[in-house]
């Protein structure tokens, strides 16, 4: 077994989106910023609802995947295909854009704390232009369990083997293999968790204190792992609390134009004509 050890930190940078939402960024800042399936993770936390009120009205993506998880607070989901998302703590948003979705994100409070995380991951360009699709995870249809070592984990995406138990995540079966796992770790413990040796991985720590190798892990940042087939993850006197992604790279060119993320300038042109047409997410507009 090796362990992997952190080479690279990339902070998460305070920006807007949408119509204003305040945020940080740490994938995604630019095209040095990415880690391969990963394009993009946003991480969303306030108790000021001018921070968030405004939400992420009508817009169009290509080419990729989002993954919303809330931690606290409420949002509605509304796209072209008529669903509607009602997220709440807990729950998570699993949205494959394909050749075109319109979505809107909106907020459904005007006061109180709103927490969570969005995670852009790429498409093969073998599935870029596969037909939209949506699913939501209600909280409880999350795998959580609790580990001998009195971690809690929740398994949004991937497998995970850890004391000799096989779990399940509520999403598998893509093509990038992803792993997503919420890990909450007790004060000075340990817990050792295997990650696909074929899998580019990172860390993001968003409560307490974390080391891996003896080297702290600076909170709200992506800390990229190194080569290897598991991780310790060490909490310090505060606990710690993190999430584990891991994803299969797809060694293609990256193409991004805000939304759009293809191979080539032409793909990005094409999704643009399709947008200004109304022909982006025309898979199902189609119909009757
Ligand atoms: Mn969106």
């Amino acid at each position: 077994m090796t362990a992997r050890r952190i080479v690279r930190v990339i902070d998460g940078v305070a920006t807007q989106d949408g119509a204003g939402v305040k945020l940080r960024r740490s994938l995604g800042q630019g095209g040095f910023a990415r880690l391969d399936p990963f394009l993009m993770l946003d991480e969303f936390s306030s108790d000021d609802a001018a921070d968030y009120i405004a939400g992420f009205p009508e817009h169009p993506h290509r080419g990729f995947e989002t993954v919303t998880y809330m931690l606290d607070g409420h949002m509605l989901h509304q796209d072209h295909m008529g669903n509607r998302g009602d997220l709440r703590p807990g729950d998570v948003q699993w949205m494959t854009a394909g050749r075109g979705i319109i979505h809107s994100e909106m907020p459904q409070q005007d006061h109180g704390r709103m927490r969570g995380f969005q995670l852009w991951i790429n498409l093969p360009a073998a599935e870029k232009m596969k037909p939209a699709a949506y699913r939501d995870i209600p909280s409880a249809q999350i795998p959580q369990w609790t580990t001998a070592e009195g971690a809690s984990v929740r398994l949004i995406a991937g497998e995970m083997q850890v004391g000799g138990d096989s779990h399940q995540g509520a999403m598998y079966g893509l093509s990038t293999e992803p792993l997503y796992a919420d890990i909450t770790l007790p004060a000075d413990t340990a817990l050792t968790v295997p990650v696909p040796a074929t899998h580019n991985a990172f860390l993001y720590v968003f409560e307490g204190d974390l080391a891996v190798d003896q080297t702290g892990v600076p909170r709200h940042a992506a800390a990229l792992l190194a080569e290897g087939d598991q991780v310790t993850l060490h909490a310090g006197s505060a606990g710690a609390r993190l999430l584990l992604l891991a994803g299969k790279p797809i060694n293609e060119p990256v193409v991004q134009y805000g939304p759009f993320v293809m191979n080539s300038r032409e793909e990005i042109e094409q999704a643009l004509r399709d947008y200004r047409d109304g022909t982006l997410a025309q898979d199902v507009a189609t119909a009757g």
